[in-house]
């Protein structure tokens, strides 16, 4: 285990990796990139640090003598804001297409060269950014060729007016926010919105509608990832 200084204003990773050689690979990585880093090697671990520390990055390995990590990026995902890069030894389709049902937002295969874990890391970190920054108060979302203003209520599509629905408007604030989360249906429906009704049903028709409005506009639609839930996805410039 390991840390650095901490500081309020410093983005927080955590790297969870029970090989020595990779947790220091990936800590000197890191090192000169500005992040209050800590390391743990379990799973248990992680989860205590995660609720405790409230990192907006973790580097997961996938392999742990206490569980999966892939099984735990699911968890992470199911009530954690933060984003999850993947460390899988295996480069084979089924594990990547696993790491992505389970919301992770990147993954890297190892060997793995440090710049690349840098760049990787850097991008995500900028995301979280980006997620704070609209967390505060009502600013325009711009993802893709969409922007939303919540102050105005407005969605655009290449300039062009999107008329949609309160409930609809609520669903596509939320994955835009997290343009690479894959949201399930409850994280979709939120607690303050009395336009849902309950079912899985309802949620299905409002994001029909919802896909049929932005496939029209172009360039934008939302993506089904089977049995974890949706996805925003847009043409990046
Ligand atoms: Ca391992």
């Amino acid at each position: 285990m390991s840390t650095s200084s901490s500081s309020t204003t410093r983005a927080r990773v955590l790297i969870v990796e029970d090989a020595p050689e990779y947790q220091i690979v990936v800590e000197n990585s890191l090192t000169d990139e500005g992040y209050d880093l800590y390391s743990v090697s379990t799973i248990d671990a992680a989860r205590l640090k995660i609720d405790a520390w409230q990192p907006v990055v973790v580097v997961l390995d996938v392999g742990l003598p206490d569980g999966n990590g892939v099984e735990f990026c699911r968890q992470i995902r199911s009530d954690q804001s933060a984003y999850v890069l993947l460390l899988t030894a295996r480069d084979t389709e089924p594990d990547m297409l696993a790491g992505f049902a389970a919301g992770a937002d990147d993954y890297l295969t190892k060997p793995f060269s440090p710049n690349e874990l840098r760049a990787r890391v850097r991008a995500l970190v900028r995301r979280s950014g980006a997620t704070a920054k609209v967390t505060g108060k009502p600013t325009t979302l711009q993802v893709g060729c969409l922007s939303l203003h919540p102050d105005s209520r407005v969605v655009e599509a290449d300039g062009a007016q999107v008329d949609l629905t309160a409930t609809e408007f609520g669903v596509l604030q939320r994955l835009m926010t997290r343009p690479t989360m894959v949201f399930n249906r409850s994280q979709l429906i939120g607690s303050d919105d009395e336009h849902w009704g309950s079912s899985d049903h309802t949620v299905n028709v409002h994001i029909a509608n919802l896909r049929r409005k932005l496939d029209h506009a172009g360039h934008a639609h939302i993506d089904t990832v089977r049995g974890v839930g949706y996805r925003l996805s847009t043409l990046e410039p």
